[in-house]
Formats: C-alpha cells, sequence, structure tokens
C-alpha cells in the first residue's frame, strides 16, 4: 500500500486563517477504531490524517482470536449492548449506525467471506486474522485518508488562538480543528497500547476511570490445581468471590459480573498459574477491579449439566447397587480422569476405594467438590496478559450520539481508551468499530455543515 506523506494531503478547503490547517481531521491510533474512523470520515470527504506508532496498522487484530479474530458476535445491538451491562446503553446510538451485520458486510464486501461459530463467535471463513487486516487496509487506502507509519504523537493541545488542536509528533507538530483519539488501552503494552490518550485526556479537562486488567487469567497457589496445567474444560460454571476487605470499591456489574461477584459458564482451562479460558476471563474484572492485589476464590462448578440432588442421589442408587466398585466409577461419566481424581481427593478419596466404604459424609463432600469447588485465588495476571482493559475516558463527559467529548469541543473518542470493556466472544472489537464509525459519521457532518455555510 502506497503510503502518501502527511505534508501533501489530498486537495481541500483551506483551515482556519492563520494556521491553516491541512488536515479537517487527525485520527491517532491505527487499531479496529482508529482504522475504520479515519476510512469512513474520508469517505465523507474529510482530509483525514491517521497516525500510528507501529510500524504496522491493527497489530491487534492481527494477534486476536488466537490469529484468527474473532470480528464480532452473531447478535443484535441489543445482545451487544446487553453484554457490556450498565455501561452497554452507551452504545445504542453507536450500534444503531455500525451494527454487527453491518460489519460483517463490510468484510465480506472486501472479498472476506467470514463464518459464524456455534458459540456465536464470528471469525474470517479462512481463519486468518490477516484477511481482515488487508481488508480494512484496502477499504482505508481507497477512502484517501493518509496513515503516517512508525509515528508516535506526543501530545494533544488545544490552541485557544487558531482553535484547533496541535498534535506534536516525533516527526513535527501537526494540527487540525478535529482529533480522533483511538490509541486503546493498556493491555499488551508491547502492541503500542501504553495508556497514551489516557493522560491527553484528562490534560483536555476529562475524567478517566480508574482501569484495570479485563479478560485476564487468574492466578491461583493451589497444587492441585496447577497440576491440571493444560486440561481443559469445554462448560464449566464459575463464580467469582472478592475477598472482604476488597470488596466494592470500584467493579460495576456486568451481567451476572458483580460489585464483588461475578458468574459466568463456558470454557476453562487449568494453567500453570491457575485458570484461563473464557469463563475465567470473563470474570477476572471483578478481581482486578476490586484493588491490584485483590484476592478471593473461584467457587467451581465442573459438571453444571447435572443438578446437585440429582447427582446425590444416583451416587446413592449406584452405591447401593455396585457397592463393590471402586469410587473413580462415580466421576469417570462426569469428569475428565485427572480432574475426577482431583476432586475425590478433595473429598478426601481415592480412586479405588470402594463404594460401599465411602460413608454419607465423603459422599456430600464429593458432590461439593463437583459442583461448588471452592478454589483460593492469589490474583490475575497483570495488563502483559490481558485482552483489554476495563476502565477509561468517563462516558458521562462524552456524547454517545456523537463521541465528541463535552469537555471539549472538536474532540472525539473511540473505541477501547473509553470507560468500555465487554466479555469474550467479539464484543470488545464490535464496540471499538461502532464507536469510531459514529464518531466519523458526526466528524464528517460538523465539517460538511461548515464548508456548506461558508
Ligand atoms: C491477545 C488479544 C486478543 C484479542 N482478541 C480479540 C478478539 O478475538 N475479538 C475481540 O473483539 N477483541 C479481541 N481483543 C481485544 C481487541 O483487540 C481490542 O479491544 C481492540 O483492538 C481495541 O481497539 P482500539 O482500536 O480501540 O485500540 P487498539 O487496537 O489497542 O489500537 C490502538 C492503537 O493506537 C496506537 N497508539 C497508542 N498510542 C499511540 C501514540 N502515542 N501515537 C500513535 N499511535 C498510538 C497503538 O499502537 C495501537 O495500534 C484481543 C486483545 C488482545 C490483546
Amino acid at each position: 500500500m502506497s503510503v502518501p506523506s502527511p505534508e501533501t494531503p489530498p486537495p481541500g478547503p483551506a483551515g482556519p486563517p492563520g494556521l491553516n490547517p491541512k488536515w479537517d481531521l487527525i485520527v491517532i491510533g491505527a487499531g479496529p477504531a482508529g482504522l475504520l474512523g479515519a476510512t469512513r470520515a474520508a469517505e465523507l470527504g474529510l482530509r483525514v490524517l491517521l497516525i500510528e506508532k507501529n510500524r504496522k496498522p491493527g497489530v491487534k487484530i492481527l494477534m486476536s482470536g488466537g490469529t484468527r479474530c474473532n470480528l464480532t458476535q452473531a447478535t443484535d445491538a441489543r445482545g451487544i449492548v446487553e453484554a457490556f451491562g450498565p455501561q452497554g446503553p452507551f452504545l445504542h446510538s453507536a450500534l444503531a449506525r455500525f451494527s454487527p451485520a453491518d460489519l460483517v458486510e463490510l468484510i465480506e464486501a472486501e472479498g472476506v467471506p467470514t463464518k459464524r461459530e456455534p458459540t456465536g463467535k464470528i471469525f474470517p471463513a479462512s481463519d486468518r486474522a490477516l484477511d481482515v487486516q488487508q481488508a480494512l487496509l484496502r477499504r482505508l487506502h481507497r477512502s484517501g485518508a493518509t496513515l503516517q507509519l512508525g509515528v508516535a504523537v506526543q501530545e494533544i493541545v488545544f490552541e485557544e488562538q487558531h482553535r484547533a488542536f496541535l498534535v506534536a509528533t516525533e516527526s513535527g507538530p501537526v494540527s487540525a480543528q478535529r482529533v480522533l483519539v483511538t490509541t486503546g488501552g493498556l493491555s499488551y503494552p508491547g502492541c503500542g497500547t501504553t495508556g497514551d490518550g489516557y493522560h491527553w485526556a484528562e490534560r483536555l479537562g476529562h475524567t478517566v476511570t480508574p482501569r484495570a486488567p479485563s479478560l485476564v487469567p487468574l492466578r491461583s497457589d493451589q497444587a492441585w490445581v496447577q497440576a491440571l496445567s493444560g486440561l481443559t474444560l469445554p462448560d464449566a460454571a464459575i463464580t467469582l468471590e472478592v475477598d472482604g476487605d476488597e470488596r466494592g470499591s470500584g467493579a460495576r456489574p456486568r451481567r451476572s459480573v458483580g460489585r464483588d461477584r461475578a458468574s459466568d459458564r463456558g470454557g476453562l482451562l487449568f494453567t500453570h498459574f491457575g485458570f484461563s479460558g473464557p469463563a475465567p476471563l470473563n470474570v477476572s474484572r471483578t478481581l482486578t477491579l476490586a484493588s491490584p492485589t485483590a484476592q478471593g476464590r473461584l467457587i467451581c462448578d465442573f459438571a453444571p449439566t447435572y443438578d446437585r440432588t440429582a447427582l446425590d442421589g444416583d451416587f446413592l442408587k449406584r452405591i447401593a447397587s455396585d457397592g463393590r466398585r471402586g469410587a473413580g466409577c462415580l466421576v469417570d461419566d462426569l469428569l475428565p480422569s485427572r480432574l475426577g481424581d482431583a476432586v475425590l481427593a478433595q473429598a478426601g478419596l481415592v480412586r479405588h476405594l470402594k463404594l460401599a466404604e465411602i460413608g454419607r459424609v465423603r459422599l456430600r463432600a464429593l458432590v461439593e467438590a463437583i459442583k461448588a469447588s471452592p478454589v483460593p485465588l492469589s490474583g490475575a495476571l497483570g495488563y502483559e496478559k490481558a485482552e483489554v482493559t476495563a476502565g477509561g475516558v468517563a462516558l458521562a463527559e462524552v456524547n454517545s450520539r456523537t463521541m465528541e467529548s463535552r469537555c471539549r469541543a472538536g474532540l472525539y473518542f473511540a473505541g477501547e481508551i473509553l470507560d468500555l470493556d465487554g466479555p469474550i466472544g467479539g464484543f470488545n472489537f464490535q464496540a471499538a468499530f461502532s464507536t469510531a464509525w459514529l464518531a466519523a459519521e458526526a466528524l464528517a457532518a460538523g465539517v460538511n455543515g461548515e464548508r456548506a455555510a461558508r
């Protein structure tokens, strides 16, 4: 892709007298939000400069979904709003303008077919995140927006005299009357996301809510958990509880994700440090938002399709009818054998102990170990392993119908920099794309309105 110099923008109307900015809009950060925001604004007639500190745009797209890119979720706008919990309604206007179906259509129109998996996750049919990144770059290129790579923005200052933003970059200043900040959060800082945009937002008058790693693996020092490293359960129901002192200091409820308690059901992976997989990741924000050192426990139901009373009754029947068999037979139909051994041990049992010798107390303990095993947690991994950042630019200070700052006219935000974080499943990309699309349309309406009035 040829990249024109930022000093040679396409022809367009002159900027305000005195400063004469060459650009109608500067977009900072070429992740999904910046790429689509810049594209759409340029398509609507704006002279757009998109600045990215990495040498490659859309780095997180490339690594997403295990390099398969879980683009979005097979749901409607309401499904996305609900997944974001109390913060979700902020997305109403953005999703009304750019829904999951619109995103799929946009990517497919670039020659990248998509597929829906049974979980509702939508991926490129090729399973190649690269195809999605390339599709976005093709459209960006056609739009006429200028992409400047390998240049970090250092600061944004509003110059009252010229009523324009001065954007200081490593390669010199650029200016425009409008800026769209799409610098993402703090997760995976090696990708360029080092929270730069938060500082600019604060200096321009915004509140940035407390941030914490989200969709992040959980730590447990329990030897039996770590010994199961590598074992995956496709369906577990878990509840995370935060320890007393840490409760309620920051986490907001999301679906069943609450201030000091969060539940989810789905895949669970045992690791050498604790837990990973979709369900643990989805509840992690409740722990991390409570405090950086918060501890708690994960109550694990390893067989959520079985009712506790039915399981108890079934075990009793088998003990009565087949007392000479070993205790292992009780768990073999329910759980992978390594986990079966672990829950037997939790209940003080061993595989070869005869059913007739188990006794009522240990049987109850076994049902508890299967249905509600409380595993102490010693925290979570950090931003290096967090898929998103919880917290960010306070939503109350951003107009949800335009994505424009309520503190500073001409300043816009989209994507993960906002105080929005969704669960695993393509929700975060959708929010980034939708907020950017809406911002671009609002920006274009403003600029084109001004042009018409001149
Ligand atoms: C490993 C991993 C896997 C993921 N998988 C999925 C998935 O499958 N589905 C999903 O929905 N979500 C996924 N996510 C989350 C998703 O990637 C983010 O929510 C999304 O990328 C946010 O988009 P954004 O455009 O707001 O910010 P980002 O994608 O973070 O982009 C921000 C850009 O701004 C640039 N930038 C930052 N500071 C500056 C500066 N000072 N000057 C210039 N440029 C700057 C950064 O280099 C970066 O390119 C995943 C995240 C990770 C880390």
